[in-house]
Protein backbone atom coordinates (compact mmCIF):
# COMPACT_ATOMS: atom_id res chain seq x y z
CA UNK A 1 0.00 0.00 0.00
CA UNK A 2 1.16 3.47 -0.80
CA UNK A 3 1.43 6.43 2.04
CA UNK A 4 1.13 9.81 1.01
CA UNK A 5 4.51 10.80 0.61
CA UNK A 6 5.93 7.63 0.47
CA UNK A 7 8.44 7.84 -2.96
CA UNK A 8 6.33 5.82 -4.94
CA UNK A 9 3.80 8.61 -5.12
CA UNK A 10 6.17 11.65 -6.25
CA UNK A 11 7.19 10.07 -9.34
CA UNK A 12 5.92 11.99 -12.62
CA UNK A 13 3.24 11.17 -14.26
CA UNK A 14 4.30 8.58 -16.91
CA UNK A 15 1.92 6.76 -19.99
CA UNK A 16 4.11 3.64 -20.07
CA UNK A 17 7.49 2.90 -20.69
CA UNK A 18 8.59 4.19 -17.15
CA UNK A 19 12.07 2.59 -18.08
CA UNK A 20 12.61 5.10 -21.21
CA UNK A 21 14.22 7.97 -20.13
CA UNK A 22 12.53 10.71 -19.89
CA UNK A 23 11.84 13.61 -22.22
CA UNK A 24 11.74 17.22 -21.12
CA UNK A 25 8.29 18.58 -21.70
CA UNK A 26 9.43 22.40 -21.65
CA UNK A 27 11.75 21.93 -24.14
CA UNK A 28 9.96 19.91 -26.36
CA UNK A 29 6.82 22.42 -25.98
CA UNK A 30 9.01 25.27 -26.70
CA UNK A 31 10.82 23.32 -30.40
CA UNK A 32 6.97 22.29 -30.95
CA UNK A 33 6.08 26.55 -30.27
CA UNK A 34 9.00 27.83 -32.78
CA UNK A 35 7.80 25.18 -35.73
CA UNK A 36 10.51 22.40 -34.78
CA UNK A 37 11.04 18.67 -34.27
CA UNK A 38 10.71 18.44 -30.50
CA UNK A 39 13.03 15.61 -30.14
CA UNK A 40 16.21 17.70 -32.68
CA UNK A 41 14.53 20.97 -32.07
CA UNK A 42 16.08 21.87 -35.80
CA UNK A 43 14.25 20.20 -38.44
CA UNK A 44 10.94 21.42 -39.24
CA UNK A 45 7.70 20.42 -37.64
CA UNK A 46 5.25 22.02 -40.10
CA UNK A 47 5.39 21.23 -44.41
CA UNK A 48 2.58 23.86 -45.05
CA UNK A 49 0.10 25.95 -42.78
CA UNK A 50 -1.08 23.56 -40.08
CA UNK A 51 0.49 20.45 -41.64
CA UNK A 52 2.97 18.77 -39.97
CA UNK A 53 5.40 16.60 -41.92
CA UNK A 54 5.30 13.04 -41.48
CA UNK A 55 8.76 12.54 -40.81
CA UNK A 56 11.46 15.11 -39.19
CA UNK A 57 13.91 15.86 -42.12
CA UNK A 58 16.78 16.34 -39.70
CA UNK A 59 16.62 13.41 -37.15
CA UNK A 60 13.97 10.84 -39.05
CA UNK A 61 11.56 11.07 -35.93
CA UNK A 62 8.45 9.80 -37.23
CA UNK A 63 6.17 12.62 -36.58
CA UNK A 64 2.41 11.16 -38.20
CA UNK A 65 1.43 9.81 -34.58
CA UNK A 66 0.38 13.33 -33.46
CA UNK A 67 -3.00 13.34 -32.71
CA UNK A 68 -3.40 17.01 -31.93
CA UNK A 69 -6.67 16.83 -32.88
CA UNK A 70 -9.62 19.93 -31.68
CA UNK A 71 -7.08 20.75 -28.69
CA UNK A 72 -5.03 23.78 -30.46
CA UNK A 73 -8.60 25.43 -31.63
CA UNK A 74 -9.85 24.95 -28.01
CA UNK A 75 -6.63 26.78 -26.76
CA UNK A 76 -6.97 29.51 -29.60
CA UNK A 77 -10.36 30.52 -28.77
CA UNK A 78 -9.58 30.44 -24.79
CA UNK A 79 -6.87 32.65 -24.90
CA UNK A 80 -7.92 35.13 -28.00
CA UNK A 81 -11.50 35.33 -27.11
CA UNK A 82 -10.18 36.69 -23.41
CA UNK A 83 -8.12 39.07 -25.04
CA UNK A 84 -10.16 40.19 -27.43
CA UNK A 85 -13.36 40.73 -25.17
CA UNK A 86 -11.51 41.90 -22.09
CA UNK A 87 -9.74 44.85 -24.94
CA UNK A 88 -13.26 45.31 -26.31
CA UNK A 89 -14.79 45.89 -22.70
CA UNK A 90 -11.68 48.10 -21.82
CA UNK A 91 -11.81 50.59 -24.78
CA UNK A 92 -15.56 50.71 -24.78
CA UNK A 93 -15.34 52.40 -21.01
CA UNK A 94 -12.74 54.70 -22.05
CA UNK A 95 -13.78 55.54 -25.80
CA UNK A 96 -17.45 54.60 -25.92
CA UNK A 97 -18.18 53.85 -29.52
CA UNK A 98 -21.03 52.42 -31.72
CA UNK A 99 -20.94 48.62 -31.63
CA UNK A 100 -20.89 48.87 -35.59
CA UNK A 101 -17.21 50.58 -34.90
CA UNK A 102 -16.32 48.27 -32.11
CA UNK A 103 -17.25 45.04 -34.69
CA UNK A 104 -14.84 46.85 -37.61
CA UNK A 105 -12.17 46.93 -34.79
CA UNK A 106 -12.37 43.63 -33.06
CA UNK A 107 -13.37 41.17 -35.78
CA UNK A 108 -9.95 41.34 -37.78
CA UNK A 109 -8.16 41.81 -34.95
CA UNK A 110 -9.80 38.44 -33.60
CA UNK A 111 -9.38 36.90 -37.28
CA UNK A 112 -5.67 37.76 -37.43
CA UNK A 113 -4.56 36.71 -33.62
CA UNK A 114 -6.08 33.33 -34.08
CA UNK A 115 -4.67 32.70 -37.88
CA UNK A 116 -1.06 33.96 -36.54
CA UNK A 117 -0.96 31.69 -32.82
CA UNK A 118 -3.01 28.51 -34.18
CA UNK A 119 -0.10 27.06 -35.70
CA UNK A 120 2.51 27.66 -33.05
CA UNK A 121 -0.08 26.36 -30.65
CA UNK A 122 -0.24 22.73 -32.61
CA UNK A 123 3.05 22.87 -32.81
CA UNK A 124 3.52 23.07 -28.89
CA UNK A 125 0.44 20.57 -28.53
CA UNK A 126 2.85 18.21 -30.43
CA UNK A 127 5.63 19.13 -28.96
CA UNK A 128 3.88 17.96 -25.44
CA UNK A 129 2.40 14.79 -26.80
CA UNK A 130 5.88 14.14 -27.66
CA UNK A 131 7.42 14.28 -24.49
CA UNK A 132 4.51 12.38 -23.07
CA UNK A 133 5.26 9.61 -25.19
CA UNK A 134 1.67 9.41 -26.25
CA UNK A 135 0.50 8.25 -29.47
CA UNK A 136 2.70 6.04 -31.00
CA UNK A 137 5.85 8.91 -29.69
CA UNK A 138 7.30 6.74 -27.51
CA UNK A 139 9.18 3.98 -30.33
CA UNK A 140 6.75 1.16 -29.17
CA UNK A 141 5.81 -1.61 -31.58
CA UNK A 142 2.55 -0.34 -33.42
CA UNK A 143 1.13 -3.34 -33.72
CA UNK A 144 1.42 -4.28 -30.26
CA UNK A 145 -1.82 -2.88 -27.90
CA UNK A 146 -1.28 -1.65 -24.39
CA UNK A 147 -4.30 -2.09 -23.48
CA UNK A 148 -5.09 -5.50 -24.56
CA UNK A 149 -1.95 -6.96 -23.20
CA UNK A 150 -0.92 -8.50 -26.83
CA UNK A 151 -0.66 -7.87 -29.99
CA UNK A 152 -3.21 -5.84 -32.31
CA UNK A 153 -5.39 -8.38 -34.53
ZN1 LIG B 1 14.10 16.09 -35.66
Amino acid sequence: MSVPGDQTTQQPLRYGQADRPERPMGRSILRGFKGTCPKCGTGRLFRAFLKPVDACASCGEDLHHQRSDDLPPYIVIFVIGHVTVGGFMMTDMVWPLSMWTHLAIWAPITVLTAMLSIQPIKGAVIGWQWALRMHGFGDEDEHFDPGRGGPVE
